[in-house]
């Protein structure tokens, strides 16, 4: 697993009121203008002065002197893969790092906040209700900093649109930085129950935004159950509605566990006759994180004793035409017949493979394990292909 945060080793730091945020560079001769927004990573020991910050790798030391108010630190090994173009948050005292983007993944997510008014069962991010604004402040700050060329964005939470109007600027500000970056947005979708926050969305008129929604099952007790949310259900039911009278792209998220798998099939026949308009529908596996974890005998079902119901869902949203994909699922626990809709989708810093995996000839189109699932539960029909 991939760190994204560090403790980290001052070398000098002035004290600052908020986290620090910099584009990371390796290039010293950065134009002078740029280099205030830019922390020099440096390697080998070449630096020049009016960056904002600098980086030294382990064993590194400045060799000059850098004036007192930038902000120089060591940074540990574990973030040896620091590149160009990563964007870094320091902390207000610069005893820690924060990884916040990778230039080089295609899974940078970013959190909103922990806040949330459901309560799901397999949460992988418990809520909290703490006052934790500094996040889409940060968020805020980072927008500049990510790359024009960066192919997409996600934000998360938590739920995000917990913060109305202010979540509405932020979206409408990266479209206006990055106009080519697609955004993706994880709700739990009962905000847009309210029209005129729908039409705020809608208002944005970003290119490329897309809204993923969970729905859990077609009988809505048994979505308010797993949201724990009385009433959760109608909203997030009538939030889709709004969105799409508004012509906004809605992606409807399905978790499989013990709780949801009975009336999966059921689940694709509803949506197949209610939201045939949906833009795309993601059947997604357990992540043995947080409630997921502490609820795990209520929720945990082998994907290999599902894979039939799988494939018979994916096969009735596939006959009506609704684009499908298959999330967080390893190759040798699902059917054949469901392979067009199977997506490696695991986030880099989080995706591995056991050590049978080793000898398997499919491991490169096979999704992996995240690694809590590794950790704490996984199928017990783990079975390499040989040939
Ligand atoms: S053995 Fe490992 S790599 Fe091969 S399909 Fe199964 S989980 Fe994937």
């Amino acid at each position: 697993m991939l760190s994204l945060h560090a403790r980290v080793i001052p070398i000098q730091a002035a004290p600052q009121n908020r986290s620090q945020l910099f584009r990371v560079s390796t290039n010293a001769n950065l134009p002078g203008g740029l280099r205030q927004s830019h922390a020099l990573l440096v390697r080998k020991g070449e630096i020049s002065p009016g960056f904002g910050c600098y980086l030294f790798e382990k064993d590194i030391s400045p060799s000059v002197v850098l004036p007192s108010g930038v902000t120089v630190v060591h940074v540990p090994t574990q973030l040896n893969y620091l590149s160009d173009n990563d964007v870094v948050s320091l902390r207000r005292d610069s005893s820690g790092i924060r990884v916040i983007w990778r230039d080089a993944s295609p899974h940078n997510s970013v959190l909103l906040t922990e806040r949330c008014n459901n309560y799901c069962l397999m949460c992988s991010q418990p809520p909290k209700d703490v006052d934790d604004d500094w996040l889409i402040e940060e968020a805020e700050r980072l927008i500049p900093l990510i790359p024009r060329s960066a192919r997409e964005i996600g934000f998360t939470g938590g739920e995000p649109t917990i913060y109305g109007e202010r979540l509405i600027t932020l979206l409408t500000r990266a479209k206006h930085y990055l106009p080519d970056t697609a955004v993706h947005v994880l709700s739990n979708g009962r905000r847009f129950s309210d029209p005129g926050f729908a039409a705020q969305w809608a208002s944005i008129k970003h290119p490329d935004l897309m809204v993923g929604i969970p729905i859990y099952s077609d009988d809505p007790t048994t979505h308010d159950y797993v949201v724990q949310a009385h009433g959760a259900f109608d909203e997030t039911v009538r939030g889709i509605l709004n969105l799409k009278r508004l012509q906004q792209r809605v992606e409807l998220r399905v978790v499989i566990h013990k709780q949801t798998v009975a009336r999966l099939p059921q689940l694709a026949e509803w949506i197949c006759r209610n939201l045939l308009f949906v833009d795309h529908v993601a059947l997604m596996g357990l992540e043995m994180m947080g409630f997921a974890r502490a609820n795990i005998s209520d929720l945990w079902i082998d994907p290999y004793d599902y894979k039939d119901t799988l494939s018979q869902t994916v096969n009735t949203l596939q006959t009506y035409g609704v684009p499908t994909s298959v999330y967080n699922h390893q190759l040798c626990t699902v059917n054949p017949d469901i392979l067009s809709a199977y997506r490696k989708s695991i986030s880099d810093w989080k995706n591995e493979y056991l050590e049978a995996c080793t000898q398997c000839v499919r491991m490169n189109d096979c999704g992996g394990f995240f690694t809590s699932s590794k950790l704490h539960r996984h199928s017990d029909h783990i079975q390499p292909f040989l040939a």
